[in-house]
């Protein structure tokens, strides 16, 4: 069942009135902050107030009323485990990294990243409505020092300008729709002036966080610059709400291209039928499974780590229970920079000489066998 968060607010919001509910700037400006705000929300677990006296000094917390609706009474609820800080935060393993994808090792000039020869992505702004505890990028986000100032966002348009190797740059953060509309509508005009440029994506969780964000003022914009290419960041069921399908609904009418980056996360949707029923929801809505990516080796989330089995296990028990639309890419970002790999589940048995080439044996998704001739010339 899809949740309606102003149906579900908690009491400490009871007086609050739908419009004000519906509005983001309310959202944002009354996001909960430290463990007193959420009384009348949810009691917190003992782990859970250590955990934020602890570790909310490493990674600041911000929740807005929107997504603390959807928080259940138990600390393992999978909206907790994502937005209230984790004891497993403060155990430090030392295979982390503070730069997992070697971001910055590949900024050539201040907020952009160019690791594919024809990609880019853009650092815009470093805040976000709810910060996530699996954040990858947790050594700057929430800290407003981080923050793109007009100068250096000139320099990386110029430096995307000049490379006409780039046909395809996306906004990335933080969360790109923290900024104002006014912001943002530059931003997206300079980048289709650049002749070059193929596709431009924006990465965002608004839609999941905050999807009050996404208003008809915000829809006008994007259809203004469309084809736009939104990723968005559902990782829960729990998390496609009445005021996401709307965010969604919109987008779609803007002529937005929806695509579903969701990471996998032990004990948040690490199984095979939380995935399925994300993903045929998210299909229903017009957003397309795009990437389950692999938690990265970030500091401070590997209590979140999967095996890469479990990923390749979702991904094969997903085949013949929804058409491949809803079947993601399960993807590694490779650490220092390698760029990201996809890893599949291994169907193949068995493999023999042919005199065409070879006979390979394949086992598919109900466990039955086939055998298919490889012409090899
Ligand atoms: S919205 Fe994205 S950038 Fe912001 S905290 Fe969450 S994962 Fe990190």
């Amino acid at each position: 069942m899809i949740l309606d968060s102003f149906e579900t607010r908690p009491t400490r919001f009871h007086d609050v009135s739908q419009d004000k509910w519906g509005s983001w700037i309310w959202q944002q400006q009354n996001r909960l902050r430290t463990p007193e705000d959420f009384d009348g929300v949810v009691n917190l677990s003992e782990p859970e107030v250590r955990a934020f006296i602890d570790a909310s000094n490493m990674f600041k917390v911000a929740v807005t009323p929107h997504y603390a609706a959807l928080m259940g009474q138990q600390p393992s609820c999978p909206i907790r485990q994502q937005s209230l800080p984790q004891v497993g935060e403060l155990e430090v393993w030392p295979f982390e990294l503070e730069d997992p994808l070697a971001e910055e090792q590949f900024m050539p000039v201040e907020g952009l990243t160019h690791r594919y020869p024809d990609r880019a992505l853009l650092y815009v702004t470093h805040n976000c409505p709810v910060y996530c505890r699996h954040c990858t990028r947790k050594r700057k986000v929430a800290n407003p020092a981080t923050t793109s100032s007009n100068p250096q966002l000139d320099s990386a348009l110029a430096y995307i300008a000049d490379h006409d190797e780039i046909r395809d740059v996306i906004v990335s953060g933080g969360d790109p729709l923290s900024l104002s509309n006014a912001r943002l509508a530059t931003l997206l005009r300079r980048l289709r002036e650049i002749d070059h440029l193929d596709v431009i994506r924006i990465g965002t969780r608004n839609p999941v966080t905050l999807p009050q964000r996404i208003d008809d003022e915000l829809a006008q914009i994007l259809a203004e610059h469309a084809p736009i290419y939104v990723h968005t960041h559902f990782n829960h069921p729990r998390e496609v709400t009445t005021q996401s399908v709307t965010a969604l609904q919109r987008m779609v009418s803007a002529g937005c291209v929806l695509g579903n980056q969701m990471v996998l996360m032990r004990g948040v949707n690490d199984d095979v039928e939380t995935v399925l029923e994300l993903n045929r929801l998210l299909l229903r809505h017009g957003c397309r499974p795009y990437y389950m990516l692999q938690c990265d080796m970030a500091q401070g989330i590997t209590h979140f780590r999967t095996p890469i089995q479990t990923g390749l296990d979702i991904v094969a028990g997903l085949r013949g229970r929804i058409g491949g639309l809803g079947i993601p890419d399960f993807v590694v970002d490779l650490p220092g920079g390698g760029g990201k790999i996809e890893l599949t589940p291994d169907y193949l048995v068995e493999e023999r000489p042919h005199e065409a080439g070879r006979e390979l044996r394949f086992r598919n998704y109900a466990g039955k066998e086939y055998t298919l001739v490889d012409v090899v010339r």
